[in-house]
């Protein structure tokens, strides 16, 4: 199995893929989690490295972080709004949140040129306000404009041969072995003394950015007599499939995602259209019940959009019992989805402004790109 940054993912046995990674489950820590979300009691956050450290951190109420990143190539997609989330949860807990609009990312791996990924960044930050981001406790920055991260990123560049970053990425253009240098360099960032110095760091991220963690930990290692580096923690969430069934969502495939800013009428449908478990006929269905297992809306209510547990379980229930046909319960969820992306649009325009603010704070740094 292979995990691939800047790949389609694509798990098929979750159980395997921790056990060859050498990643731990999270379920065991969960009596240690105060006040755990739906995503991670449900295991859609299933797996992390020395997240103990910052649990016990949080815990006893010492200084840690929590950092995480997006690429600005688009609107934010439930991907996006997952990391999010969790970013806000560990800031409630005490973390001080660190977000990085991966641009330098977005140039390399997308040919995103710098001048639009600026437009984006305003757009994702707005979003991470509105989804509770709190930048009184945070930072957030494109990575092309802040020089700490280009300067670690230089220094990094020291500590690795060719042929460590070939074993972790395979064989890449040198912009992206740079990217993943980069990538490191923000991992470690919140560890910097201008952020308080060496602390447990927790980076929650899809299970397919793993090779950016493990590059990380060995660089934190390696340059650890220098600047004292905790070796950063993760999550690792799972990868929702497409709402065409396809196994991931993705931007090649517009049925099988949405984002948080799209049309209501086009999310509507989409979501009318998305794959099931339903049966070929109401008579088949009604009698046998329908595969919650299989169908995308349901998972969608699991992952993000039914918090009540009792309610994801009469969900549940009245598929299996064929209580509910498909049209009626994918109308159910339809009003829910819309109800938060009406709000959330909302929320976000309120939001503008103090983006703009924030990426343009980040304008009087000199840079050459
Ligand atoms: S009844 Fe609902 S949960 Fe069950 S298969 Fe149909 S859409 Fe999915």
């Amino acid at each position: 199995m292979a995990l691939d940054p800047w790949g389609e993912a694509k798990v098929e046995d979750y159980e395997k893929l921790c056990k060859e990674f050498g990643i731990q489950f999270v379920k065991p820590l969960l009596p240690e989690f105060r006040d755990p979300p739906a995503f991670i009691r449900r295991g859609v956050v299933f797996g992390h490295r020395d997240l103990d450290v910052v649990l016990n951190a949080a815990k006893r109420g010492e200084p840690f972080a929590v950092m995480s990143g997006i690429k600005p190539t688009g609107d934010f997609h439930l991907g996006s709004l997952l990391t999010m989330k969790e970013i806000v949860y560990f800031q409630k807990l005490g973390g001080f949140g660190v977000y990085c609009i991966a641009d330098v990312e977005a140039y390399e791996d997308n040919n995103i040129p710098f001048e639009e990924s600026r437009l984006i960044a305003v757009d994702n930050i707005a979003d991470a306000l509105a989804l509770g981001f709190d930048p009184r406790r945070g930072y957030i920055y494109r990575q092309s404009r802040e020089p700490r991260v280009k300067d670690l990123a230089y220094l990094f560049g020291k500590g690795v041969t060719l042929a460590t970053i070939t074993a972790i990425y395979g064989e890449r253009h040198l912009g992206l072995y740079m990217s993943a240098l980069i990538q490191v360099a923000d991992i470690l960032l919140p560890q910097l003394s201008d952020f308080g110095g060496p602390k447990p760091t927790v980076i929650p991220v899809g299970v397919d950015q793993d090779p950016h963690i493990r590059f990380a930990r060995d660089i934190a290692h390696r340059f650890r007599e220098r600047f004292g580096f905790v070796p950063p923690a993760a999550t690792y969430h799972k990868i929702m499939r497409g709402l065409d069934g396809s196994p991931k969502m993705s931007k090649r495939s517009p049925m099988s995602y949405f984002t948080l800013n799209e049309d209501l009428d086009s999310v509507k449908w989409k979501l009318m259209n998305a794959y099931t478990g339903g049966r070929a006929t109401a008579r088949e269905q009604r009698e046998l019940g329908g595969v919650p297992e299989q169908c995308c809306i349901y998972e969608l209510c699991l992952f993000h959009f039914i918090e009540d547990d009792d309610r994801l379980a009469e969900m549940y229930r009245r598929c299996r019992a064929g209580e509910v046909l498909c049209g009626e319960c994918k109308a159910e969820v339809v009003e829910i989805v819309v109800n938060f992306l009406k709000n959330h649009q909302e929320r976000r325009e309120a939001f503008i402004d103090e983006a703009l603010r924030i990426v343009e704070e980040g304008e009087h740094v000199p840079s050459y790109l």
